[in-house]
């Protein structure tokens, strides 16, 4: 468990604090003398634990591949840092393709784009391949999920881009507040990764808990629910309603299925056994007979591995719970069957840092444009009530600015981070947290990474108008 306090405090110890507190520690990282880890019970009896391999140097490392961190990883490459990227499963996407959340959204707001540059490009290339379906006037985007991950490995590769897959996250080594490695564990062992910018784009600000930057505090209410998603196959996709509710930029207004939530909120009210739902939203995945349904719903904790486990657990047997009732209720869904279900549980929110900006809902749904805007968000707030089937939904009053302070904090030089981490309230996440939203984030984040090399020039103090006047350049629409 990463918050794990002894065990953090070991992996994450920078070298001074080890040199002082090294002898009496529970658990000791030595980088300088030959790259052991030594465990000291607390009996006093130590233990070698695997050498640390350095595997290699880079100018900026990516942690996390789903849509803030492989386009971050794209954006730095591209902007001139040689730059690696590391993702504990094997392949990229990050919820996208790991918990089979669809669609992408969102793209426009009152029919026009507000997300270009890379993020577009690859909405592009995944259209060329046959991997994507662009609806507008919203601009959500129907995608194939294995295509998805072959695309945005294709550009990853062909920005040259290193890539460490099957590789976890598990430890950094500070100097100061400033960070020098990160620790990642695979099949080589246990390895290291120095670089000169790091960017956090792992969803739960993994790296940001390890180098010990503050986090926004927990609000009422917790977080929003998990859900594990799943495809059904065996549907009658070509039907009146699922032709209607597959597609989640049309005329009808809410995007989950009614009808069928109709139905289940009776049977609810009748007695009848079932667990807590949202939705139903039955997602589109480009192959007909298939949807990806998102209905399942869990509170968990996804940085407490125990929790998560047991929400999992559960939620898995919820699928099957849901898919005989969907059998039952719908004629669309008789002959429907448990095609796969995604790699995990999706993770709505967790860990979000505390940055030199927190964005508020206020600003967000007033559209509040600030002197460092570095990309939007379109997507309404939308908050799932960790309990009953509820949702809260605020409508923007035009498509929202995100600032560059949300992705710094005020005292890690060297840090950035994207996607749903990064620094901004409950309701503002809400919406924020959305993949074209991240992919934008990541976007920002790699440019700014690589821009604050080349201006030789910490990430606090960078010149964000340049920021901005290369975003443009590169499509941004802010
Ligand atoms: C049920 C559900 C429904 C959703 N519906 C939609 C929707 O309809 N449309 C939409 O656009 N968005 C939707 N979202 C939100 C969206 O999918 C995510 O918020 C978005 O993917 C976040 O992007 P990210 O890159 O910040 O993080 P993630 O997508 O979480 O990616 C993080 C990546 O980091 C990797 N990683 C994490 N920890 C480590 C580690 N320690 N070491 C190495 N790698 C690590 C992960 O494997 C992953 O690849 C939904 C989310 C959920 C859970």
């Amino acid at each position: 468990m990463l918050s794990n306090n002894n065990r953090k405090l070991a992996i994450s110890m920078d070298r001074r604090l080890f040199l002082k507190e090294g002898a009496a520690g529970v658990i000791a990282l030595s980088l300088a003398s030959g790259k052991v880890f030594t465990a000291c019970s607390p009996s006093g009896n130590s233990a070698e634990l695997p050498a640390v391999h350095p595997a290699g140097s880079y100018d900026v490392v990516v942690c996390g591949g789903g849509p803030a961190g492989f386009i971050a990883a794209i954006a730095a490459s591209r902007g001139g840092a040689r730059t690696a990227l590391v993702e504990r499963y094997g392949f990229l996407g990050g919820m996208a393709t790991m918990g089979y959340v669809a669609p992408i959204s969102e793209f426009g707001f009152a029919g026009e784009r507000v997300i270009g540059g890379i993020p577009w490009e690859f909405i592009g290339r995944l259209e060329e391949l046959g991997g994507a379906f662009v609806e507008w006037p919203k601009g959500n985007v129907d995608f194939d999920i294995e295509l998805y991950k072959l695309c945005a490995q294709r550009m990853v590769m062909e920005a040259g881009v290193d890539l460490f897959m099957h590789s976890s996250l598990i430890g950094c080594e500070m100097e100061g507040n400033k960070l020098v490695n990160v620790f990642i564990e695979n099949k080589n062992g246990l390895e290291s990764l120095a670089a000169k910018r790091f960017i956090d784009a792992t969803g739960d600000a993994d790296l940001c808990h390890l180098a010990g930057v503050p986090m926004q505090p927990v609000e009422d209410g917790g977080v929003q629910p998990s859900s594990f998603c799943f495809v059904l196959s065996g549907v009658d996709t070509d039907s009146e309603m699922m032709q209607q509710y597959m597609h989640h930029s049309g005329k009808h207004g809410a995007s989950e299925c009614k009808p069928i939530r109709e139905k289940l909120l009776k049977l609810k009210d009748e007695g009848t056994p079932l667990p807590d739902f949202g939705g139903p939203w039955f997602n589109d995945v480009m192959h007909r007979g298939s949807v990806a349904v998102n209905i399942t719903r869990a509170a968990a904790d996804s940085t407490d591995n125990r929790d998560f486990t047991a929400a999992e657990c559960r939620l898995r047997e919820d699928i099957f719970t849901f898919t005989d009732a969907l059998r039952k209720i719908s004629p669309e869904f008789k002959d429907c069957y448990v095609a796969s279900t995604a790699p995990q549980a999706g993770i709505r929110e967790s860990r979000r840092i505390l940055g030199v900006h927190t964005v508020t809902a206020e600003e967000y749904v007033s559209g509040f444009k600030y002197p460092d805007s570095i990309s939007r968000g379109a997507h309404p707030i939308d908050v799932h009530a960790a309990k009953g089937s509820g949702q809260e939904v605020i409508r923007l009053e035009q498509a929202a600015y995100v600032p560059y302070r949300a992705l710094i904090t005020k005292d890690f030089p060297n840090l950035l981070v994207a996607g749903r981490c990064i620094s901004a309230d409950r309701k503002a996440l809400a919406s924020l947290r959305v993949q074209a939203s991240c992919m934008g984030l990541g976007q920002a984040a790699g440019t700014a990474a690589a821009q604050s090399l080349s201006e030789g020039k910490y990430v606090q103090d960078i010149d964000t108008s340049t920021l901005v006047s290369k975003l443009r350049e590169m499509g941004a629409v802010i």
